[in-house]
């Protein structure tokens, strides 16, 4: 290792380390250690190609954890295109998607979706009926996500999915109780991706997770607007800053009319907690074995 990978190594921003040691206790160094490893990715079934082909007895799993196949590996269609088997996404992330429960013929609006693995999710939820918003402000990543749906589901199967460019903030006045379901996964802290940009990482103080907050809360309170009455909004980060997370549900809660959910499907995953409004995936929580996370989501209902 040459010295500047090493100084690299060894930076500490004390603000970010003191914050967090505070609200995690003495939970922190072990948090702090797990956000340093890789995720450990799941290849996450196409169910788009799932009558389509046969790859063997236990294929059909929903996560496939250990396989020499990559999200790459692709199945050519009737008509000489590729789609692939598998999509490449930290579990805590289908969690989130799931949580929305998509149903058929459904209208249903994904925020923030760029790159899209979650956006895919509620697409197969809808199993092409209904609409699908799939909105991105970024051009770039907007690219991204074209291609996602592309590479993943064949062109006949996706007539439902429209992807848009709007700042997510205008939603609530463009599109007034239009939706039956949104997915609300703000851009945030996201701390693990912090601590690998070591200019990113100086600059983090607890300001920045405030302010965040805030375009958070507008997003959410754009997603409130464009949601019908019943409807449910599922909001979320992968961030493990309460400013970004609960705390902004609670103000959502002073101010609007939403109820928290809670779903007691999520009881069977160990490595979920609850919080005051939602729920959290911390990254220690299966360690040595996988490092999930961080995501907190809040699963709402419009009332
Ligand atoms: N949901 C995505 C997925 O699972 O693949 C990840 C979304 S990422 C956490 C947040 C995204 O929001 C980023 O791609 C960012 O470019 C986008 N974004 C930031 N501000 C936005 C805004 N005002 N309106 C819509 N999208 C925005």
């Amino acid at each position: 290792m040459d010295s500047k990978q090493n100084s690299e190594q060894n930076f500490k921003n004390i603000k970010f380390e003191s914050f967090f040691a505070d609200i995690y206790k003495e939970r922190w160094p072990q948090i702090f250690e797990s956000l340093k490893k890789p995720v450990k990715h799941i290849l996450r079934n196409n169910n788009f190609i799932q009558n389509d082909i046969t790859l063997g007895s236990n294929s059909r799993c929903e996560f496939l954890l250990n396989t020499n196949w990559s999200d790459g590996t692709s199945h050519t269609l009737k008509n000489g295109l590729n789609i692939n088997y598998f999509y490449k996404m930290d579990p805590a992330s289908l969690i989130v998607a799931q949580a929305l429960k998509i149903q058929e013929n459904e209208v249903v609006l994904d925020m923030c979706a760029a790159p899209g693995g979650k956006s895919l999710v509620l697409a197969e939820g809808l199993k092409s009926t209904g609409e699908l918003i799939s909105n991105e402000l970024s051009n770039d990543r907007r690219e991204r996500l074209i291609r996602v749906f592309q590479e993943y589901i064949p062109k006949d199967l996706r007539t439902n999915i429209f992807v848009k460019g709007l700042d997510g903030n205008k939603y609530g006045l463009h599109k007034p109780e239009y939706f039956d379901a949104i997915l609300c996964d703000v851009p945030c802290s996201g701390e693990r991706h912090l601590l690998e940009n070591l200019a990113e990482y100086t600059l983090w103080t607890e300001r920045r997770s405030q302010n965040l907050a805030v375009r958070q809360y507008s997003l959410l309170s754009s997603a409130w607007l464009a949601c019908k009455k019943q409807g449910r909004i599922v909001y979320s980060t992968c961030s493990l800053s309460p400013y970004e997370n609960d705390q902004v549900i609670k103000k959502i809660k002073k101010r609007r009319d939403v109820q928290i959910v809670r779903d007691e499907q999520l009881k069977q995953y160990p490595f979920i907690e609850e919080t005051e409004y939602g729920y959290q995936i911390l990254p220690d929580t299966l360690n040595n074995v996988f490092s999930f996370g961080p995501m907190y989501f809040s699963i709402m209902l419009k009332i």
